[in-house]
């Protein structure tokens, strides 16, 4: 039954935000009931953090003095979050206001006093030896909540340098940032898009955002290739340029790993999360074994598409037409039912989300792009979207809801301390969210047609969030590696090695061209975040697994209560141990192996419903 006041925006028009009835927008009084009330705990942070200060020095003197400056920061720490988002949501909602946009930047500031405010209590902790530290956890109960906090704090410190070791890498860490501001300086300020006409006659200007339209939407052959090369022909110009930015990233990761004494870049890298180097060694190793089903999915999109050759510019062209239009007000009963398998609880807290204004649902002037789920400690997380009514927006919003149900069931069940999470588990709640929606979809589909673009959309999120990451993950480790030993990084061997992955991954249902052995150029997470993208992998990874043991009646309730109490544990002890006790492995490859073996099952299911169109 459709409410009295159901809004749907007319397609292509943009409402003013005060068009939009109110039970799409977001309820924000959770967080502070008006200014007046932010403005008074704005007041109470800036006075708590001038009080901290004053506990400089007192660390040493036992267990009361340390627990009380731990309560003090936890205290900050949750008023940061209300006064933070307060400002900061209002700001998305409509990014042309400067008001919002001034009391925003006030809190900018105010955090950066913080951290000055701050800085002296990790030295000061760490100057106390660990033995004391345990001996004071042991002792006093209160305290000893801490005792994650306080031992990962003495494991980051193993590589901490002495004085003069820490002011020297100081000085160095200003050239950091070098390489990936010139590549951002090269690929968006200085960059030319090319302007061409395609055989079909189209004019077109070719911006990141036009050119993936155009290989979407566009059915001519010819004109995606004429696009794609003209696109990556910038690259190839400037290859050398690029290979030289590159160089400069591996070079400063080996100085950091070799100053702080790792023994590689991927120990430096890992060490933060205690995830063991074997981790990323087993993801590719098992991936490049299962690549099976990923070369079916492409023979199946070359015998569709009706295509002689079969290149990089034919992978994001849809197998099937059809512009299903999915209104929110019915997609939403959709998402709490797609969680039935999580149990009646969880299921409650997805309701609520829907019913108690956690949602900016549609697109209106001024507003944010993109989706978010934010995580307001002390109120409830909160969902920026912008709904448009297609499928990658229905499965954005079963996806950050799961964001927000990970956030919800940690903040009820963890201490201040350990409420957030880290990345590596992050993504893990949001595809499985997905991955329970896909099924309920597949369930209810009206037509194959129907079926055949979700099994298309599913596939080709395992193709591009898995194997595409893993695949972006070895060439990392192999480029580190050239430096780590010492071997000269030029354009022909950063060149050679994409070439030489394409290959392997894509096997010969990949028809060669030889501008894409540049498109590693291409990547802006090689240039800004070494080693970042085989956490979305190993996420992806994780899901698969835990979805086996979902689907499978005889392991369902065993399997949800560990994957709740995975949610529930925020981030309270090291990655790889909270996944450990909810079934996953990552060093194991049968971790890994779930994943080929789910899309070779989807790849199946597609070929069937495509045979039958
Ligand atoms: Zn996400």
């Amino acid at each position: 039954m459709a409410p009295v006041d159901t809004f749907r925006p007319e397609p292509g028009t943009l409402p003013a935000r005060e068009a939009i009835p109110s039970r799409y927008t977001w309820d924000l009084t959770p967080i502070c009931r008006d200014w007046d009330e932010w403005k008074r705990q704005y007041d109470q942070l800036d006075a708590a953090i001038e009080a901290f200060k004053s506990r400089q020095g007192t660390l040493s003197r036992g267990a009361a003095d340390l627990l009380a400056a731990f309560r003090a920061m936890d205290a900050m720490g949750a008023l940061s979050y209300r006064v933070w988002y307060f400002a900061a949501l209002q700001y998305d909602q409509d990014q042309r206001n400067n008001e919002f946009n001034a009391r925003r930047q006030q809190v900018q500031i105010l955090f950066a006093r913080e951290q000055q405010a701050g800085a002296w209590f990790n030295p000061e902790l760490l100057a106390i030896p660990l033995d004391t530290v345990r001996a004071w956890l042991d002792a006093n109960e209160e305290l000893a909540v801490y005792r994650f906090a306080i031992e990962s704090l003495f494991h980051e410190q193993e590589h901490v340098l002495d004085e003069p070791g820490e002011r020297l890498m100081s000085f160095a860490g200003r050239f950091n940032s070098v390489p990936h501001d010139s590549y951002a300086a090269l690929t968006t300020a200085d960059m030319k898009f090319p302007s061409i006409t395609l055989p079909g006659g189209e004019q077109v200007t070719l911006s990141y955002g036009q050119y993936r339209a155009l290989l979407e939407r566009n059915r001519r052959q010819d004109d995606r290739a004429a696009a794609y090369r003209a696109f990556h022909k910038s690259y190839a110009d400037n290859q050398n340029t690029y290979a030289a930015l590159y160089n400069g990233v591996l070079q400063r990761d080996w100085f950091h790993a070799r100053a702080r004494g790792y023994a590689t870049t991927l120990d430096a890298a890992l060490h933060g999360n205690n995830i063991p180097t074997s981790v990323v060694e087993n993801l590719i190793a098992a991936t490049r074994e299962g690549v099976g089903p990923l070369q079916r999915y492409h023979r199946l999109r070359r015998r569709t598409l009706g295509v002689e050759t079969y290149r990089l510019f034919d992978f994001s062209l849809p197998l099937v037409e059809h512009d299903a239009r999915y209104p929110y007000d019915e997609v939403g009963g959709w998402i709490v039912d797609s969680v039935a398998p999580l149990g009646a609880d969880y299921q409650r807290q997805v309701r609520r989300a829907f019913q108690e204004g956690w949602i900016d649902v549609y697109e209106n002037a001024g507003k944010r792009s993109g989706a978010y789920s934010a995580p307001v400690y002390g109120a409830h997380p909160y969902m920026l979207l912008n709904y448009n009514e297609t499928l990658d927006a229905v499965f954005t919003l079963a996806h950050e809801m799961g964001h927000s149900m990970h956030t919800t069931l940690s903040h009820q069940s963890q201490p201040f301390v350990y409420a957030g999470y880290t990345i590596f588990v992050a993504e893990v709640p949001s595809t499985l969210n997905e991955a329970l929606f896909l099924d309920l979809m597949l369930e209810r589909a009206r037509s194959r047609e129907e079926r055949a673009v979700l099994l298309q959309h599913a596939i080709d999120s395992i193709a591009g969030t898995f194997y595409t990451q893993v695949l972006f993950a070895d060439f990392e480790l192999q480029a580190h590696r050239l430096v780590e030993q010492d071997e000269p990084v030029t354009a022909e061997t950063l060149n050679g090695m994409y070439a030489r992955l394409l290959r392997e991954y894509y096997g010969d249902v990949l028809d060669e061209e030889d501008i894409s052995r540049v498109t590693w150029a291409r990547i802006p997470h090689f240039f800004n975040s070494p080693y970042y993208v085989y956490q979305y992998a190993t996420c992806f990874a994780s899901t698969a697994r835990l979805m086996q043991d979902l689907r499978a009646p005889a392991t369902r309730d065993q399997a949800v209560s560990r994957y709740l109490s995975l949610l529930r544990a925020g981030g309270s002890d090291y990655p790889m141990n909270l996944l450990a006790r909810a079934g996953v492995d990552l060093s194991q490859p049968g971790t890994v192996r779930a994943v080929a073996a789910e899309l070779d099952i989807l790849v199946a299911r597609l070929e069937t419903e495509l045979a039958a169109l």
